[in-house]
């Protein structure tokens, strides 16, 4: 099969021929429809000092897809062929303090798909049938195909009660943008997003952020914004520490931050800001397992659609047009396609 991997150290990434995988008793075999592109996948392609540390090759990178499973081992029930799947991808070990409290998102041993097991960049991808989302019937291709992301940012969105709150989100990319049409949802008063790119701007507005925000411009003043004591709740989304910072700082007494970012450098701010305006801030990672997914179906039966966040489609074969389009800020959500649906 075709796939895409990262061969060894450095920058770059290999489109080859690999052999098709094949499923144990407890696996899926999927036929990969689409996959998104992930900030992580950009890490994995430029060698980072993370990817150098954690990604561990020859690997078939990528976890964001949507998939039709194809065959399942004799040990798996209620997955079937010709069903249209995602999965979670992080592999939790089942066996540390947090997974068997059924807390499978603070595993403290979860493998990446992608990262350190190989990914869905590929023609087919076999996944234990424990991390496999069976989709609802009417999910679009596009929007299963970023579920992953789309589950950060609900996971964040629904860290605290929205309704009549009003709220900031830092960085207006492809999962802060969904976190906003999240907010919108759940009926926070006001939604008001700050990014430094106009094109991610424009992103936020399509997803009904009341209020854009060019942090270009200078701090954020909530008191100009009309909110005389600060934002309720905040999401820092950007991954910037001054936007951590500016986020702090225009928030109310009693304040909540859901912070899923991850910034590169330390985040230096002043430390009473938060213990005299007794803030919360809750970081953030990944996905419920799987009470997000289920959220996530729940919040497309309601109509809300995230599909505003696809902005380009490439051919598989195509990924280094794919990863600049995804690598520059004038893009939301990148899909790659490895098939058509029959
Ligand atoms: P992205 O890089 O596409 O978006 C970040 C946005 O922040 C960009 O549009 C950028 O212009 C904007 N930005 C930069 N500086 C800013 C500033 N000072 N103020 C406001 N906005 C600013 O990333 P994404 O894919 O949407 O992911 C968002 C963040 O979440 C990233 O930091 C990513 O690494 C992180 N992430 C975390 C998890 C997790 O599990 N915790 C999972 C996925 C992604
Ligand atoms: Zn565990």
């Amino acid at each position: 099969m075709k796939a895409l991997i990262k061969s060894g150290p450095g920058e770059g990434l290999d489109y080859v021929d690999v052999p098709t995988p094949a499923p144990g008793r407890h696996d899926v075999l999927i036929r990969v429809l689409r996959t998104g592109i992930c900030g992580t996948d950009l890490h994995i392609l430029d060698g980072n000092p993370w990817a150098a540390r954690t990604v561990t090759t020859p690997r078939v990178i990528g976890h964001e897809f949507v998939g039709e499973v194809v065959a399942t081992g004799a040990g798996v029930g209620g997955i079937l062929p010709g069903q249209l799947v995602g999965a979670e991808g992080h592999e939790t070990c089942n066996t540390c303090v947090n997974c068997r409290a059924d807390k499978k998102h603070l595993c403290h041993a979860a493998r990446g798909l992608g990262v350190q097991r190989d990914g869905a960049f590929a023609e087919y991808v076999v996944l234990p049938a424990e991390s496999v989302w069976v989709h609802r019937p009417g999910v679009s291709l596009d929007v299963a195909a970023v579920f992953d992301a789309f589950g950060n940012a609900v996971h964040v969105a629904d860290a605290f009660p929205l309704r009549d709150r009003t709220v900031l989100i830092t960085g207006a990319g492809p999962i802060g943008a969904m976190a906003a049409a999240v907010a919108r949802h759940r009926g926070a008063r006001l939604v008001a997003v700050s990014d430094v790119s106009s094109f991610r701007l424009d992103l936020a507005r399509r997803a009904g952020a009341h209020l854009v925000i060019d942090a270009g411009a200078g701090p954020i003043d909530a008191a100009a914004l009309g909110l005389e004591h600060g934002f309720d709740i905040g999401f820092e989304m950007s991954g910037n520490p001054s936007a951590l910072r500016e986020l702090i700082g225009a928030m109310a007494h009693g304040g909540r931050i859901a912070a899923l970012g991850l910034p590169d450098e330390d985040v230096l701010t002043d430390w009473t800001n938060i213990s005299l305006r007794m803030l919360t801030i809750q970081g953030i990672s990944g996905r419920k397992v799987f009470d997000t997914w289920h959220t996530m179906a729940d919040l497309l039966d309601e109509g809300l659609d995230p599909s505003f966040i696809i902005t380009d489609h490439f051919a598989a074969e195509d990924y280094e047009k794919a990863f600049a389009a995804a690598s520059q800020g004038d893009a939301g959500k990148v899909i790659l396609d490895w098939a058509p649906r029959d």
